[in-house]
């Protein structure tokens, strides 16, 4: 999408090698009106498929899912991370390797949240290794659910989320995608 490609050559801030800042609009200060155009766009790209729910991962994918999921007409709900095992067995968990910070967390999600006639989209923020998108995917596969695809905002097409995704069937809908990092700047 145009609108989020000129959003990260305005504001977006390239750390280090491989890490894309976007705090001024999505990750910290969120911008609602291009939250509302995204959910809007992801809505429009995954209708007509049988979306029973919107999942995504707390807390970035949350605005643009929010969106989705009001254009969709279906229900949102938020994957956790917690950090420790829920020894309850009235919740699903799946352990995910967090990009950014260096730890892992246990991607959580109560059981009355999902049932076997669930058809979800997940969104997220990020793809990077797809270890979070992977990790959503598990867990949906866990409670019998099917998958509609997953969305995502900003792919960084050089790294391997995409391939890990599809090479499990998972059909991948990005709208921005850097192809690289060059002197401080996205290449689309
Ligand atoms: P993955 O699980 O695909 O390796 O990484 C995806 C998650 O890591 C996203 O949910 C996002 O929170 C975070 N992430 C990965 N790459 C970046 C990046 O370049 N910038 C920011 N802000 N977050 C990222």
């Amino acid at each position: 999408m145009k609108l989020l490609e000129e959003r990260i050559l305005q504001e977006g801030i390239v750390l280090g090698q491989d890490i894309l800042k976007v705090d001024g609009f999505i990750n910290h200060q969120v911008d609602i009106e291009l939250m509302e155009a995204l959910g809007q766009d992801m809505a429009e790209h995954f209708k007509g498929q049988g979306i029973t729910k919107v999942f995504t991962i707390e807390s970035s994918g949350i605005a643009p899912a929010l969106f989705t999921a009001r254009y969709l007409g279906v229900p949102m709900v938020i994957l956790k991370k917690q950090i420790s095992k829920n020894l309850q067995t009235e919740v699903w968990q799946t352990e995910v390797a967090s990009y950014t910070k260096d730890v892992s967390y246990e991607l959580t999600l109560a059981k009355n949240y999902i049932s076997d006639t669930d058809h979800i989209l997940i969104i997220d923020d990020f793809l990077a290794n797809g270890e979070a998108a992977t990790g959503a995917v598990r867990l949906i596969r866990k409670a019998h659910a099917t998958i509609a695809g997953v969305g995502i905002l900003i792919e960084k097409a050089f790294q391997p989320g995409r391939t890990k995704l599809e090479s499990q069937g998972i059909t991948v809908y990005a709208q921005a995608s850097i192809r690289a990092f060059e002197d401080g700047r996205a290449v689309f």
